[in-house]
């Protein structure tokens, strides 16, 4: 017997017809005789629904985030209730539990709640009934009892953090894609499901865009060791699963290719070039909450050096700003924005092992006449920052060039 805890997100709980497929799925495993925890996000679209009805009330300043957690956390006490319901008529025992009744317990940043404990107490002996348990996702409450969510797409966290608690045999995301995949099928056709992804490649492909799993919840899985699956809930397959097993010597030295189109890059030129230079350009940038990703600076020969950065292209106007003001008082050169670009990263942990993983990359991008801007490394990632223009072209040619659309051997 092993235990599961299954999430499912809101697509798959959108409508009664799929709330009931749900019910028959997780009927069929406890009637196998697996224990099975579920977790369910509100239906598709309640949330932003709800979202709305609290900005028509109150816009400016935004509505009271403590209001705002009782608010959103009933899209999820619908689904619980409604699985439920569906399960009894299916005859299968079940029983629904907020995150408060189940006891998760949450710090008091309300709308971006962090976990602190589960109590698994109730759940366990429910289990032990053979109930099925019905978790609501993405809540919890602070010490005081109030109401708390863990930020959009929080369902995740919620399961993955049961799953952690009761340790779980497994912790299986339930979503409409059936897996994660070696790039965005919409950008390169070939792209394949992969059987399995470690941890780490995982959080590197979710924080460069990849936008499957929500990032905290891979982190968590990471944290607590919980086997985590992502597969389809309208087709059959063994999806992907997500551990910390390394892909054997002679496997794929890539996992998969992200990319980034949120980001632009700026420029101050004939920065003069003393200690502090760096400081004075992004202290600023720092103060204005304004988050940097990547970073050059090069010397130009004459004591300056040219300074680039990338910041989220909603950020690109404000930074400029600042970069204009900086540019006075450091008496540089010319500053200039561009929001015209892509990051495309290659990311998988066999290039720690390997040489030669770098130059295979800039040579497929030179190969097809790809001017790269920025470059990036990790050890387990290489990021480049090109023309927007160049999106498509870059996946595809680094996808075949490192055999990403051939099947491996098993
Ligand atoms: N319903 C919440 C959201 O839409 C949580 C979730 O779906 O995971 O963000
Ligand atoms: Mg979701």
């Amino acid at each position: 017997m092993a235990l599961y805890v299954y999430k499912f997100g809101g697509t798959s709980v959108g409508t009664v017809e799929r709330i009931r497929a749900v019910a028959e799925k997780v009927k069929a495993a406890r009637d196998r005789g697996d224990q099975i925890v579920v977790v369910v996000s509100a239906m598709s679209g309640e949330t932003n629904r709800l979202l709305g009805l609290a900005t028509q009330i109150q816009a400016q300043p935004q509505p009271d985030s403590r209001e705002l957690d009782v608010l959103l956390s009933t899209g999820e006490q619908v689904t619980i209730a409604l699985l439920c319901m569906a399960l009894h008529e299916l005859g299968c025992p079940a029983c629904s539990y907020t995150g408060g009744q189940v006891k998760i317990l949450t710090d008091d940043a309300h709308t971006k709640a962090r976990i602190r404990s589960i109590d698994d107490q109730s759940m366990r002996e429910d289990l032990a009934r053979g109930k099925v348990v019905v978790v609501a996702g993405f809540q919890g409450v602070n010490d005081r009892g109030w109401i708390t969510t863990l930020g959009r797409g929080g369902s995740d966290t919620t399961a993955v953090a049961l799953a952690a608690a009761l340790q779980a045999d497994e912790c299986q995301i339930y979503t409409d894609v059936d897996g994660v995949y070696t790039t965005d099928p919409r950008i390169e056709p070939r792209a394949r499901r992969l059987k399995q992804i470690t941890f780490e490649e995982m959080l590197e492909m979710a924080s460069l865009g990849s936008k499957v799993l929500q990032i905290r919840a891979v982190e968590f899985a990471g944290k607590y060791n919980v086997p985590l699956r992502v597969l389809s809930s309208f087709t059959e397959g063994e999806g992907t699963l997500i551990n910390y097993e390394e892909p054997k010597m002679e496997q794929a030295l890539i996992s998969g290719i992200a990319f980034n189109k949120d980001e632009a890059k700026l420029t101050i030129t004939g920065v003069p070039d003393l200690p502090g230079g760096a400081s004075k350009i992004l202290g600023p940038i720092a103060e204005a909450n304004i988050e940097v990703d990547m970073i050059i600076q090069n010397i130009a020969g004459d004591d300056t050096t040219d300074f680039t950065f990338t910041v989220h292209r909603n950020d690109l106007q404000r930074a400029l700003e600042i970069l204009q003001v900086v540019r006075e008082q450091l008496g540089a050169g010319k500053v200039t924005g561009d929001d015209g670009i892509v990051k495309v990263s290659i990311v998988g942990v066999g290039m720690r092992s390997h040489a030669g993983i770098a130059s295979t990359m800039f040579k497929t991008l030179a190969d097809e006449g790809i001017n790269i801007r920025m470059i990036s490394t990790s050890e387990i990632k290489i990021s480049v920052v090109v023309d927007e223009k160049y999106l498509e072209l870059a996946v595809r040619a680094l996808h075949s060039a490192f055999h990403l659309d051939q099947e491996l051997p098993a």
